[in-house]
C-alpha cells in the first residue's frame, strides 16, 4: 500500500491554535477579565422560528408508518431544489431547479467538485484566501498559482492576459476581506475563463448579506457565466445552519467541456459517493425561502450588519483603511501604526481585550491586516470599539 504523499505537502495551519493559546494564556494573567470575541467566522444566533417549526413538523412525520421516509435522492427533494430555483428567480436570476444539487454544505462540495477535473489542470486562487480552497488541491497534488489581492486592488484582484489557469476561485462577498466584485469585474473573470476554456467556482456562502442592490449576489447575473461558472451556496450563514448542515451548489446544464456535461459527472458523482441530506434538514432549508422565514433570517443578518457598521464606523472616525463591513460580517483593517498581524492581535488582546484574527492567518498578502467579525452581539461589539478608539487616539 502507498499513500498519498500530496497530504505531506499540506502546511499546519496554527492559526486558530496560536489564537487559542494566547487568549488561555492572557486569561490566566487576567483571571478578572473576559476578552470579547471579534475574531469569529461563526454564527451566533439561533435558528429562525419558521425552520424550527418546519423541522419539528418533519421529525413528526418521520415518528409515523404512513409519512415515515427512508432515503431520499441523492441531489436533494425537489421541494427544496424548486424553492432554491425560486430564490434566484425572486431576485432576477434564471436557475433549473433540476441544476441545483442539495449537499450538506459549500465545504464538501467545494472539496468533492475537484473529482470532476484531472490532476493536470492549473488552478488559480486569491491570496489571501479561505484556505479550503488551497488545501483540497494541495491533497490532490495540483499546481497552483496564486492572484495577489492587495490594497492597491481593494482586495479584488482581476484577471491578467498573460495567466493562464484552468481552475479558478473566486469568494463574492469574501472571507476573509469582506470585499465584493460588482458586475463589471466578474464579468472581466467570465469572459477570461471563456477564452481560456477555464472553470470558475464562484463560492456565494454570504451573498445574503449584500445590501447594496447594485452588486452582484450571484455569478450568473453575468452574462455567459452559465457556460463557465459552477455556484456554491449555503445555509450556513445566511440561516445559522453552521451546526444544521446543508448547502447547495448549482451545475448548469450548459456548462460543458471536452464535450461532456459536467452536470452528468457531478450527479453521477454525487449518487455514487453521497446519500443525500436528512429530510428533516431539508425541510427546515425550505422553510428558509417561505415568507416567515425570509423575514426572519433577514432581521438575523440585520443584526450582524448593524454590528458591522458598529466597526466600520469605528475604523473611519479612526481613518484606519479597510474593506467589507457593509456587504459582508467581515471587516477587513490594515493594522494601525505599520504593525504586523500578529503585533496588532497581541496589541488588541493586551490593551483592549479583544480578540480579532491575523490577516497573516490567510495567506502571504494577510501580513500587515486583520479581519474582525460582525457575528459578536451588539453591547459587546460597541465597546470594543469604544477600547479601540481610546487605544489610538
Ligand atoms: C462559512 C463558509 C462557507 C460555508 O461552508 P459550509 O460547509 O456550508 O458551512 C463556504 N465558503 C466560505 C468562504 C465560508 O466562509
Amino acid at each position: 500500500m502507498k499513500i498519498n504523499k500530496n497530504y505531506l505537502n499540506l502546511q499546519d495551519s496554527y492559526l486558530f491554535s496560536t489564537i487559542a493559546k494566547k487568549v488561555a494564556q492572557y486569561q490566566e494573567a487576567n483571571p478578572d477579565k473576559k476578552p470579547i470575541r471579534l475574531g469569529i467566522g461563526d454564527v451566533t444566533l439561533p435558528l429562525a422560528p419558521a425552520v424550527v417549526a418546519a423541522m419539528q413538523a418533519a421529525v413528526a412525520q418521520m415518528s409515523c408508518k404512513a409519512t415515515f421516509r427512508g432515503y431520499g435522492p441523492e441531489q436533494g427533494y425537489d421541494f427544496l431544489r424548486e424553492a432554491i430555483a425560486g430564490y434566484y428567480a425572486s431576485h432576477g436570476v434564471a436557475v433549473d431547479a433540476g441544476d441545483v444539487f442539495v449537499s450538506d454544505g459549500a465545504k464538501s462540495d467545494l472539496g468533492n467538485i475537484l473529482g470532476l477535473f484531472d490532476v493536470d489542470n492549473t488552478v488559480l486562487i486569491p491570496d489571501p484566501v479561505y484556505p479550503v480552497y488551497v488545501d483540497t488541491n494541495v491533497m490532490a497534488g495540483r499546481k497552483i498559482l496564486y492572484m495577489d489581492a492587495n490594497a492597491e486592488n481593494c482586495f479584488l484582484p482581476l484577471p491578467e492576459d498573460n495567466v493562464k489557469a484552468d481552475i479558478i476561485y473566486l469568494c463574492s462577498p469574501n472571507n476573509p476581506t469582506g470585499a465584493v466584485y460588482n458586475h463589471e469585474q466578474l464579468g472581466a473573470w467570465v469572459d477570461y475563463a471563456l477564452k481560456n476554456n477555464a472553470v470558475i467556482l464562484f463560492d456565494a456562502a454570504y451573498e445574503a448579506f449584500v445590501q447594496d442592490q447594485t452588486l452582484p449576489r450571484s455569478i450568473y447575473e453575468i452574462d455567459g457565466a452559465k457556460q463557465c461558472a459552477i455556484e456554491f451556496c449555503s445555509f450556513s450563514k445566511t440561516a445559522g445552519f453552521t451546526g444544521t448542515r446543508c448547502g447547495y451548489t448549482i451545475v448548469p446544464s450548459e456548462l460543458i467541456f471536452e464535450d461532456v456535461q459536467l452536470r452528468k459527472f457531478w450527479l453521477r458523482r454525487q449518487t455514487t459517493k453521497f446519500n443525500g441530506v436528512p429530510y428533516i434538514v431539508q425541510c427546515g432549508a425550505q422553510a428558509v425561502f417561505s415568507e416567515a422565514g425570509q423575514r426572519q433570517i433577514k432581521a438575523n443578518i440585520a443584526v450582524y450588519q448593524e454590528n458591522a457598521k458598529i466597526i466600520a464606523d469605528a475604523l473611519k472616525e479612526m481613518n484606519v483603511w479597510f474593506t467589507g463591513g457593509e456587504n459582508s460580517p467581515y471587516i477587513w483593517l490594515k493594522c494601525p501604526s505599520g504593525m504586523t498581524s500578529w503585533e496588532f492581535f497581541d496589541k488588541l488582546l493586551n490593551e483592549c481585550s479583544v480578540v480579532g484574527t491575523p490577516g497573516s492567518g490567510f495567506g502571504e498578502n494577510g501580513e500587515g491586516f486583520f479581519r474582525l467579525t460582525a457575528f459578536g452581539d451588539k453591547a459587546a461589539t460597541e465597546i470594543a470599539m469604544k477600547r479601540l478608539k481610546s487605544l489610538f487616539k
